[in-house]
């Protein structure tokens, strides 16, 4: 007995069961592997920043900042980044948490504008009490930090610009 299986044509045909059960599938709209993926990385990037705050600095950002104040990104495979949870501060001032997974320790870097009103200056934080010192001076500055003409640290808003326009 021979039974030939019938090779797949463009349409299911109206009205067949398979049809309903395909647009059932499309209302629903199941989100794909990759987007569940990404789901879960920003996830995990929040709960990951919310640890290391609570753990490293639980007297300052940990009473500061709450699980709503961060935002999880998805790694970028191709750009070498890991996932990360960005953290509005206001006054334009951020933070910023990845995992150096190589090294595997924790990066936390606060953003915030130079004085000379161009970009941004980064500084990767190390620890509560460097972080009280930098507000302290940050205090005097009304949140900026100050323009360093010999070395201009604030050219790096390029490079913040690219991820907080793409991945926020
Ligand atoms: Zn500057």
């Amino acid at each position: 007995m021979t039974e030939t299986l019938v090779p797949p044509t463009a349409t299911v045909g109206e009205n067949t069961p398979l049809a309903i059960l395909f647009d059932i599938a499309a209302a629903i709209a199941v989100p794909s592997e990759d987007e569940q993926r990404k789901d879960e990385q920003r996830e995990e990037a929040v709960t990951a920043a919310l640890h290391y705050l609570w753990n490293t600095y639980p007297d300052t950002l940990g009473k500061a900042l709450n699980e709503e104040d961060w935002h999880g990104m998805p790694a970028v495979p191709g750009a070498g980044l890991e996932p990360s949870a960005v953290a509005f501060l206001g006054g334009g001032l951020w933070l910023h948490h990845t995992t150096d997974v190589d090294q595997s320790r924790d990066l936390l870097t606060l953003v915030a504008p130079c004085t000379c009103g161009n970009g941004y200056v980064d500084r990767l934080l190390d620890g509560e009490w460097e972080l009280v010192w930098i507000l302290t001076d940050l205090t005097a500055t009304y949140g900026r930090f100050p323009h360093n003409t010999d070395r201009p640290h604030c050219m790096s808003i390029r490079r913040f610009r690219a991820w907080s326009d793409g991945r926020l």
